[in-house]
């Protein structure tokens, strides 16, 4: 893993955040803007480098389908794993090339190598993001988009309009989103923000459950955790070879382990064995 410092308020990215939040017009889902991203631009794969891009776990999932990875693999091979000291739940950032420009390891001379399944960030460019910060808790205020014009980019000059709405159709976001709400189940839960933190335990956990689907299929048929929990067998016949479904449960397992949700059901002799540890028996 490498260690990154947390951003200080002088840090670019605070600063960023601040102007975004004070600077950058807001666009609703029926707000229009000029955009086209195509070989015939002048800038065509100039933006594909030097570039942090944070993969959610649906990110990780696609890629690896697309790639035909194992989950570790692609976490090796393509990711950086960075450690901030108040860092909540694991981040995993996508590595770009060790060449001067810092290329993305997944640019062709076509294009985006991975062009279907490329992963939520690059389908949003040149929509960004942001929630207002408007209550004592953090990030829970309203959502809403904003143009992230680079200098280099020269898909602002094309004559083709949007409306947010269109663009999220045309890159296929809808389901990147859905997946995004299910993770910030986790991510935003109540317990960090009442001050609750993972062990480094926990932490290897959630990122094993969220992102090496491969390793967390094993654990979850090499171990006795099935018989722990009351699953549907057809559900679980369909995660031995569907990374959608082990996603899913990953995400309901998680919530029932770290936060104690009861998002998956014990089994009464389970339940029993445990209460009997309880008290003792
Ligand atoms: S994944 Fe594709 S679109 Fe995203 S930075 Fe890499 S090459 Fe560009
Ligand atoms: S800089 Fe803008 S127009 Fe040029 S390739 Fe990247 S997204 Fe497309």
């Amino acid at each position: 893993m490498n260690d990154e410092s947390p951003p200080q308020a002088d840090d670019p990215r605070v600063k960023l955040e601040e102007k975004i939040l004070a600077d950058y017009p807001r666009l609703g889902p029926d707000d229009t803007f000029k955009f086209g991203c195509h070989p015939g631009v002048s800038c065509f794969n100039r933006c594909c480098g030097d570039v942090n891009i944070f993969l959610s776990p649906y990110d990780v999932l696609r890629l690896k389908k697309r790639l035909g990875m194992k989950s570790y693999d692609l976490l090796d091979k393509y990711c950086l794993l960075p450690v901030q000291k108040d860092m909540k739940t694991p981040v995993v950032v996508l590595k770009m090339n060790d060449d001067e420009a810092k290329t993305c390891p997944f640019l062709g001379d076509s294009g985006c190598g991975v062009y279907a399944d490329r992963p939520w960030p690059c389908r949003m460019y040149p929509l960004g993001l942001a929630s207002q910060k408007d209550t004592p808790d953090g990030w829970q205020g309203d959502r809403f988009y904003f143009l992230l014009q680079e200098d280099v980019c020269k898909g602002f000059e094309e004559p083709q309009e949007w409306t947010v709405r269109q663009w999220f159709d045309n890159q296929g976001i809808d389901e990147y989103d859905t997946w995004g709400e299910a993770f910030k189940e986790l991510t935003l839960h109540k317990f960090f923000e009442t001050g609750g933190t993972l062990g480094p335990e926990r932490m290897h956990m959630m990122f094993t459950a969220c992102y090496d689907l491969d390793k967390f299929r094993e654990f979850v048929f090499d171990s006795t955790l099935l018989e722990r929990f009351e699953i549907d067998e057809d559900f679980v016949e369909e995660m031995r070879y569907s990374d959608e479904a082990l996603l899913r449960f990953a995400f309901l397992w998680l919530r029932f382990s770290l936060f104690g949700e009861k998002t998956v059901k014990i089994r009464p002799e389970a339940a029993q064995a445990v209460k009997g540890k309880g008290t003792g028996k």
